[in-house]
């Protein structure tokens, strides 16, 4: 039977990085898209509770939701696709999702989504800036899908890609890695509006990375695709322990 892929991310169903994931996937299944109408970066894993949601086909197979990337995954499965799908891709996003960025992320929440619905998911975006070579990701895009759907992933595990910004040639290869460390640094810029009203802005600084040790910032960095496996279960486990050993009742 031909997989059935859902398609999905947050930059929004006009994104040229949705169209560059959609055609590659066709390659690999049946692929229906369910999107944002517009960009929701940073939305994380945002449901919309308090209003309707509506889904128009913009083409076929082509959805755009008034929702966030999580709806989008929910609606998509559950309303729009004809059964449940085989694989959820999200992406590819228009800048890296790596390190503990990961938690503010609708692309990598739409893939949270899709496993905790059941299905295998990953995200994948272009860790840099623009303009986005969205086409060195699609040869790893194609190739992550196939293995997903062959060889399939634990059921509490997705897989978050970040392909560096830099052209096909130049790319070493992939790299399996464990989650990064962001320093923050300056995140939040304090200025001045044309009245004198003091006003910040979030996000204005560069990034500073942690460098401490192999992780998926130095493999984009290094060249590589780097390929993390996240699980939901975000238990620490080793401090259950700790905690039972350091309670005073
Ligand atoms: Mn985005």
């Amino acid at each position: 039977m031909i997989p059935l892929i859902l398609v999905t991310n947050d930059d929004g169903v006009h994104s040229h990085g949705i169209t560059a994931l959609q055609n590659a996937m066709a390659e690999v299944g049946d692929v229906y898209v369910v999107a944002p109408d517009r960009e929701r970066s940073a939305v994380g894993h945002a449901l919309t509770l308090h209003r309707p949601l509506k889904a128009e086909e913009l083409r076929d197979r082509v959805f755009s939701v008034n929702g966030t990337p999580t709806d989008c995954v929910a609606l998509g499965i559950h309303k729009i696709l004809p059964r449940k799908p085989d694989l959820i891709a999200s992406g590819i996003n228009k800048g890296s999702n790596l390190g503990d960025d990961i938690t503010y992320s609708g692309t990598v929440s739409a893939a949270m989504e899709g496993t905790l619905l059941g299905v295998s998911s990953f995200a994948i975006s272009m860790a840099g800036d623009k303009p986005f070579m969205f086409d060195s990701a699609l040869p790893f895009a194609k190739r992550i899908a196939g293995y997903i759907l062959q060889k399939k992933l634990q059921s509490d595990i997705l897989l978050n890609i970040n392909v560096p910004n830099i052209p096909l040639d130049q790319i070493k290869g992939v790299s399996f890695t464990r989650q990064g460390k962001r320093v923050y640094d300056n995140a939040i810029q304090e200025l001045l509006s044309p009245s004198g009203e003091q006003y910040y802005w979030i996000g204005g600084g560069k990034p500073v990375w942690g460098q401490s040790e192999a992780n998926d910032i130095q493999a984009v960095m290094n060249g590589y695709v780097s390929v993390t496996p996240l699980h939901l279960d975000l238990t620490s486990y080793s401090s259950i322990e700790d905690l039972r050993n350091s309670w005073q009742d």
